[in-house]
């Protein structure tokens, strides 16, 4: 049967000699497994459909569970994600987490829209520490695993502070805090952040300006739900991991960015992030 569906591109591995098989993420089909003959050939009209992060319109034909590409368009490239150093491992990261946290029944149209908007603002050149910690949480929510922060998960009090609790499932307060020893004290300005991501549409995503001590309670935080909640091991975490810690060394590799971004970045839309605490 011949399908078609929009998808972008979250693996996408070699498969027996010059073939590649593709997994998308799409609005309307979930994943699904796409062989591209001939992909890696030079001349293959189709090798930059199966490229990671490439967004494009695909049809092919599908009995089992994978479907063999029958034409495709690419919609938009993401050329920006693979230029330079951290454009490509946040889109990495991204896109790896997505394939192995998100079930088949998970990726719903949402959640491709997000991954899209995660695309759009790293290709734009927006924080990428910030793009790629509000789209964990998208996944989390999708997966979902998305943390109680409004109140304490234990006894239900709703005025902090509060401490973060990854084995609790979020938000401890003062008196139940000993319920989980390893429960992160967190900035005023990390838990509105937290919250803001949990309750953002990606697609209205403004650029935060977050200071850095911020960006590693993010990192933490966000790092010790995942390694509860999600059981996965994501092979392009260990080069982002590497890549924060010494990104001040890296910093003169400049990153690849749209000219002209889509949307302003002081829309009205965009959450009020700035940081008192
Ligand atoms: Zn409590």
């Amino acid at each position: 049967m011949l399908y078609r569906a929009e998808g972008i591109v979250i693996r996408s591995t070699d498969y027996g000699e010059g073939n590649k098989i593709v997994t998308l993420l799409t609005p309307t089909l979930g994943k699904q497994g796409i062989v591209v003959r001939g992909a890696k050939k030079l001349k293959s009209r189709y090798g930059a459909l199966a490229q990671l992060f490439t967004y494009g319109d695909y049809s092919y034909y599908r009995n089992g569970t994978l479907g063999t590409l029958n034409s495709g368009e690419i919609i938009e490239s993401f050329q920006e994600l693979r230029q330079g150093l951290e454009g490509p491992a946040y889109a990495a990261y991204a896109a790896e987490l997505t394939d192995r946290a998100i079930n088949d029944d998970e990726a719903a149209a949402y959640l491709f829209h997000q991954l899209k908007a995660c695309q759009t603002a790293l290709a734009e050149g927006k924080d990428p520490q910030i793009v790629v910690r509000a789209y964990e949480m998208k996944v989390f929510a999708a997966a979902g695993y998305a943390p109680m922060l409004d109140e304490c998960v234990s006894c239900g009090r709703r005025d902090g502070p509060f401490y973060f609790s990854a084995a609790g499932g979020g938000a401890l307060c003062r008196s139940c805090r000993g319920r989980d020893p390893a429960a992160l004290e967190l900035q005023d300005g990390v838990w509105k952040l937290l919250r803001v991501f949990l309750a953002l549409d990606m697609r209205r995503l403004g650029s935060i300006a977050v200071k850095e001590s911020s960006k590693s309670q993010l990192q933490l935080a966000l790092r010790r739900w995942m390694d509860f909640h999600l059981n996965v091991n994501l092979k392009s975490r260990g080069f982002l991991d590497q890549l924060e810690k010494y990104g001040d060394l890296l910093g003169s590799v400049p990153a690849a960015k749209r000219e002209n971004p889509a949307q302003a970045d002081s829309s009205e839309d965009a959450p009020a992030a700035d940081e008192s605490g």
